[in-house]
């Protein structure tokens, strides 16, 4: 990788890091080093950038704020790229239109401010816009999906083309992202509607402290493990009934507090945690016949 990215930095497109550990930059505080990240400047230096890596056919991977991303505790062999410069904002009405490394807490605050609804229940998703759409992230019975009128995407043969929310195939938690992985989200346009900015603050506040008392935000997690089963079948609850809250694996423990949330309660290794998670997803299994689906993304453990 040495010689590569000696050449990447030569390309100028964007800062580069190397030997970067991945603990630093998912909120789990798990992950082995990964040889390098580039932070494109822009999409003309972004494209640059993926012609070489697919030119030389070496592994890279988007990364969001890492919230939802365990990676393994081995070297990462490639280049993770940051979408952090892709950040501008365009506030006309009730229409935004943000790119995709904004961070998707500062935009809901940011829409309180201008007393816009209908991004209340991301006030607590520490994710980026990008991968909050990659995951159609959502609570409270709404989700990326419902405010999401189209996206800029990068194509796999470089083409920048506007999708439609239709056809961007948002469900509980997935978006034709997950099927296309080489389709790189660049910017969202969102619609919002008029509120009354008091009462938005009001519904922020009251499920802040709704989380903190629910959630073991105290700790590095990424969030709810597994995805709930069927909208009245919560996953946390199946875990908690088979008494499985509290349960230590090296640094890692399913919350007392959450039984969906693994939390890392001191250096915990990612390994740590995939045991946790397997081994809850067979205990469910065997008690209930039911095979709970994993929320979070696993990379580079083949
Ligand atoms: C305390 C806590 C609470 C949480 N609560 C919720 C919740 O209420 N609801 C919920 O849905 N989630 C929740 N999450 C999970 C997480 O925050 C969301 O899934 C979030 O949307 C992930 O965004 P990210 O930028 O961190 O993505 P990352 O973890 O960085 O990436 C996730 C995936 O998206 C891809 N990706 C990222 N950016 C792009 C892009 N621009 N184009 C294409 N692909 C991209 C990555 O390659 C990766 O595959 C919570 C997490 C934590 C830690």
């Amino acid at each position: 990788m040495n010689e590569h990215i000696k050449k990447i930095k030569a390309m100028n497109v964007g800062k580069v890091l190397e030997k970067v550990p991945l603990k630093n930059h998912t909120t789990y505080k798990v992950g082995g080093i990964a040889s390098c990240f580039v932070y494109p400047d822009n999409t003309k230096n972004l494209i640059k950038l993926l012609k070489y890596l697919k030119t030389n056919n070496i592994q890279y991977k988007v990364l969001g704020n890492g919230s939802n991303t365990l990676f393994s505790d081995k070297e990462y062999i490639g280049v993770i790229i940051k979408l952090d410069n892709f950040n501008n904002i365009e506030i006309k009405d009730t229409v935004i239109r943000v790119e995709a490394g904004y961070s998707l807490m500062k935009l809901s605050l940011l829409a309180a401010k201008k007393s816009l609804a209908g991004l209340e229940f991301a006030s607590g998703i520490p994710g980026t816009v990008g991968g909050a759409i990659y995951m159609n992230a959502g609570a409270y019975k709404s989700d990326m999906g419902y405010i999401v009128k189209k996206v800029k995407v990068l194509t796999p043969d470089y083409r920048v083309i506007t999708m439609a929310n239709r056809e961007l195939n948002f469900h509980y938690r997935s978006s034709f992202f997950q099927t296309h992985r080489d389709y790189i989200c660049l910017e969202a346009t969102i619609g919002l509607v008029h509120g009354n900015k008091e009462e938005i603050n009001k519904v922020n506040s009251e499920r802040k402290k709704r989380r903190i008392e629910s959630q073991p935000l105290e700790y590095p997690s990424a969030g709810s493990v597994f995805r709930n089963p069927k909208e009245d079948v919560f996953a946390g609850k199946l875990i908690e009934d088979i008494g499985l809250k509290g349960l230590i694996k090296g640094g890692a423990q399913i919350s007392q507090k959450h039984a969906n949330f693994i939390i890392n309660i001191g250096n915990a290794k990612a390994s740590d945690i995939k045991e946790l998670i397997e081994f809850t997803k067979e205990a469910v299994k065997d008690r209930y016949d039911i095979d709970l689906k994993i929320e979070q993304e696993f990379v580079n453990w083949e």
